[in-house]
């Protein structure tokens, strides 16, 4: 296998004699045929080609390519955006009087689509705290629980997750293991190492990492057996929306990737416009030395903040101090993402005079950016959760997110400490 470097500059995209080296942006709909039965060879996936974008365009099957060698994955799907491919990434598998499990420290929005939006679709979830132990969550698994979730690196609480040990029990009882890597990437962290099934992104943060492009992805490992579970008819028996299909027959290891382009996308396309998969996969291009600087300049501001007379407490895993470091350096070795939480002395109140007095660093509802930016979770992301919900995703009212960008880390460090002056505690 090639180097990540490598293959974020030259998979998914290869140039043959006298075409151009950049990948071209296929501004398409559709793609032209000569023969009928071709175009119902295509139709019934006897083939492989692009014949509608809902389905597959070739400027946004370069990223996807990209990914799903980088996670060391059979097979991926980009989406419009994260919460488009967590959202399919259980609907592919899970239906109305299902049940799924999901870790409570995860993105706001994810909360909220497992506690909403699924249980209108008839989907249950019961939410478990990540640090449960793997007694208490096989017991919690039903006949009828189909999945589990979580994340890797916890948005915004920062919490580690044991991935080998959930996925330990998600196959004991023949259910996969969804993991959600947009913080760390798969430059940090490949979570199919430790026994993860499905990976999907938000490609909104670091993968991007420009804040230019929304998008999200789901990339299948291929080593789930569906048809060993027994819980998984849709991907085992003739699927009559599509000519009578089996998947697991038909497409072996990328059954599920498959399905869930030729049924899920198709019925909800929610897919990337071809422009804005151009941009995403040239900013992939250069994703291995951001990770390796967006770490270091936030290990070394971490480090500031926790020796910082106004700085109530730092999380951020690589820390020795945080109680997720042994697990950082099982499953983050090379570093623990961008992204730090902290609260100031003095509250809610402080945080506001501090987050309005930073002038390099940007408040907005990002993270994962080249650029600095933060913001106060409990009045924006979460400000829909309920004290006891914020206090389940881990979510303080002081707590500050804080993603490190590209800057000198001295100007980043400059700029903080300008701020906390200001603030009177
Ligand atoms: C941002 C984010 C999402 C949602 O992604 P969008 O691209 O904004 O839809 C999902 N999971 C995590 C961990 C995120 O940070």
């Amino acid at each position: 296998m090639q180097g990540i470097e490598t293959i974020c500059l030259h998979e998914g995209y290869t140039p043959k004699n006298g075409e151009a080296s950049v990948l071209p942006i296929y501004q398409s709909t559709t793609f032209r045929y000569n023969s009928v039965d071709t175009l119902g060879d295509l139709f019934d996936l006897k083939i492989p080609g692009h014949f509608y974008t809902r389905l597959s365009n070739p400027t946004v099957e370069a990223p996807e390519k990209k990914l799903a060698a980088l996670e060391g994955g059979v097979g991926a799907m980009i989406t419009s955006a994260g919460q488009a491919a967590t959202l399919i990434s259980v609907i592919n598998i899970a239906s109305a009087g299902d049940n799924v499990i999901c870790s409570s420290a995860v993105y706001g929005g994810t909360y909220n689509l497992f506690n909403v939006t699924l249980r209108k679709l008839g989907i249950d979830t019961t939410f478990v705290d990540p640090n449960i132990s793997s007694d208490e969550l096989s017991a919690l698994i039903k006949p009828n629980t189909r999945l589990i979730f979580g994340e890797t690196l916890t948005n915004p609480s920062l919490d580690v997750l044991d991935i080998e040990r959930f996925a330990k029990v998600a196959h004991e009882h023949k259910i996969p293991l969804i993991i959600d890597n947009t913080f760390p990437t798969p430059i940090l962290c490949r979570p199919f190492e430790f026994g993860a099934d499905i990976v999907v992104h938000s490609t909104s943060k670091f993968l991007d990492g420009h804040a230019a492009v929304l998008g999200g992805a789901i990339v299948d490992s291929g080593n789930f057996d569906w048809e060993a579970s027994g819980k998984f008819p849709e991907l085992c028996e003739p699927d009559e929306s599509y000519h009578g299909v089996r998947y697991v027959e038909t497409f072996g290891k990328a059954a599920y990737i498959t399905k869930a382009r030729t049924q899920m996308m198709r019925d909800l396309g929610c897919m990337m416009s071809p422009n804005s998969a151009f941009l995403l996969n040239m900013n992939m291009e250069t994703l291995p030395i951001r990770m390796e600087r967006h770490c270091q300049n936030a290990l070394a501001v971490a480090k500031h903040l926790e020796q910082h007379p106004k700085i109530a407490w730092v999380n951020y895993p690589a820390l020795e101090s945080n109680k997720y470091h042994e697990l950082a350096k099982k499953y983050l070795k090379d570093g623990c993402s961008a992204i730090i939480s902290y609260g100031v002395k003095g509250g809610k109140a402080a945080a506001k005079q501090y987050l309005e007095s930073l002038e390099l660093a940007s408040l907005e509802i990002h993270v994962a950016d080249i650029r600095t930016c933060c913001l106060h979770p409990a009045s924006t992301t979460h400000r829909q959760l309920t004290d006891e919900q914020l206090v389940e995703c881990g979510v303080s009212p002081d707590l500050i997110r804080m993603s490190i960008g590209l800057e000198s880390v001295e100007d980043i460090i400059a700029d903080i400490d300008q701020a906390l002056e200001k603030v009177n505690v």
